[in-house]
């Protein structure tokens, strides 16, 4: 197995960035013709998720979906304040998995790998196991 890092940035309290390119960057990297990269996110506050990337509204539009479906205002117990990214986080989940043929992801045409932050800016990670 190999396994790599992938350190982000992220910049707003809520936001999905398009990770594809430093997914495949990695593939090309590493060389790797045939397998599967399982990716993963190893916070409790973030996820990720495989949806559309050609419109940029998509994503934004699953957002204010979360938004909307899980409060801000509801009586939560835990103390650090977060619980509504916590369970975005839950919902849209930690890792995806995708194939490797002859070095290309097997995605959709339209099929982008985003990083979903619910508690930031902050610093994060996204491992990649190939
Ligand atoms: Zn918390």
């Amino acid at each position: 197995m190999i396994k790599v890092l992938i350190e982000i940035e992220s910049s707003k309290r809520s936001e999905f960035i398009d990770i594809t390119s430093k997914v495949r960057s990695v593939i090309k990297d590493k060389d790797i013709r045939e397998g599967v990269v399982n990716i993963s996110v190893p916070h409790t506050t973030a996820g990720v998720i495989i949806n559309e990337g050609a419109d940029p509204d998509v994503v934004n539009d699953i957002g204010m979906w979360l938004e909307k479906i899980v409060p801000e205002d509801l009586q939560y117990r835990h103390l650090e304040g977060n619980s509504p990214a916590h369970i975005k986080s839950m919902l849209t989940g930690a890792s995806v998995s995708v194939g490797i043929e002859n070095g290309i992801l097997s995605l959709g045409t339209w099929q982008s790998i985003f990083f979903c932050e619910f508690d930031g800016p902050r610093s994060r990670k996204v491992w990649l196991m190939i």
